[in-house]
């Protein structure tokens, strides 16, 4: 009996061992949006700096594909995810309890610096004869997938138009990566996506069918930048895009890292120093990144709180006072 208790004993401390020796290890995950968006390689991009220096803090970064800004915010609030990418008035929301996150705020929620911008993105088959967003109304539209950023940002352009569901002849919640190919294949008129630029999908899309980009302005949307902070006029160049030689406006949010207030102060200072401390070749990751500056990332759209991870590497690097 004695003996058996003592076996159990030392079996357990094994176990306890091997976890003592496991968590040396951190594992952080990062949600990001569909493959052939500009959040998953934004994803990778920081995963791949933070796991260069492994030997140094033991920090394993790993990227999920996911539905969006609302999922991800969904999933560090679950603790599903350590770390995601949400669009700059998602996290706003969340933090005030406002949007998708009506009653439901998400006060843990921690900023960790600011990405690139993302201007509010329509494009239509050229053949039907989509100029303006206004010329939505009787077209078959995709709106977005549910807990994607850009389903958000279409419902509010929506609202700002006076526009609902039912204006549109048809409407599908496809996902970003499956709307390019349903609009070259003349399953829907109009895609949307709230995305960074050159993007994969957007490629797709003009580049397997005859497609242009829409603008979306007028005074609905000056109204709109003019009432929040988070929302700015937007350009998207002409000659980005096949068949697109001429410039298209619009307006857009920007890309931000989020996480929760419960990951460890050093492990969301040694992703921000990965980052930060590699700026020019982060840049060089994706085209997107091309004019990221260290002082807006520190500060621009960063409605909830710093985590205090962040700013310790902010104060040290002199980025805020
Ligand atoms: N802004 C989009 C969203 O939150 C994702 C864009 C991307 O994946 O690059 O749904």
């Amino acid at each position: 009996m004695k003996s058996a208790l003592m076996g159990t004993a030392a079996a357990l401390g094994m176990v306890l061992g091997t976890a003592a020796v496991a968590q040396e290890q951190t594992f952080i995950s990062i949600g990001t949006g569909a493959v052939t968006g500009v959040y998953y390689p934004t994803g990778g991009a920081i995963c791949r700096l933070v796991n260069r220096d492994r030997a140094e803090h033991g920090i394993r970064c790993g990227v999920e594909s996911t539905g969006g800004s609302v999922f991800n915010i969904n999933a560090i609030r679950s603790g599903e995810l350590e770390f995601g990418v949400a669009q700059s008035d998602t996290q706003f929301q969340a933090i005030d309890g406002s949007g998708s996150f009506e009653g439901e705020a998400f006060e843990d929620l921690r900023a960790v610096f600011a990405l690139h911008p993302e201007p509010f993105t329509v494009v239509a088959r050229a053949d039907a004869g989509v100029r303006t967003f206004e010329d939505l109304r009787g077209k078959r539209v995709n709106v977005g997938n549910p807990g994607s950023g850009t389903r958000d940002t279409m419902e509010l352009t929506m609202e700002r138009f006076g526009m609902t569901m039912s204006d549109f002849s048809m409407v599908s919640e496809l996902q970003p990566g499956e709307q390019s190919q349903a609009l070259c294949d003349n399953n829907i008129d109009v895609m949307t996506y709230t995305v960074g630029h050159p993007s994969g999908a957007i490629q797709e899309a003009t580049t397997a069918c005859d497609s242009v980009l829409v603008n979306v302005s007028g005074e609905q949307i000056d109204a709109l930048v003019e009432e929040f902070p988070y929302y700015r006029t937007a350009t998207i160049p002409g000659g980005m895009y096949r068949g697109n030689d001429e410039d298209v406006q619009t307006f857009g949010v920007g890309a931000t890292l989020v996480t929760s207030a419960s990951v460890s102060e050093d492990v969301v200072y040694a992703v921000t120093r990965a980052v930060f401390e590699n700026i020019d070749q982060f840049r060089g990751l994706h085209p997107a990144f091309e004019n990221l500056d260290p002082e807006q990332m520190a500060t621009d759209g960063l409605s909830a709180p710093l985590h205090p991870g962040a700013e310790r590497y902010f104060r040290e690097a002199g980025l805020i006072e």
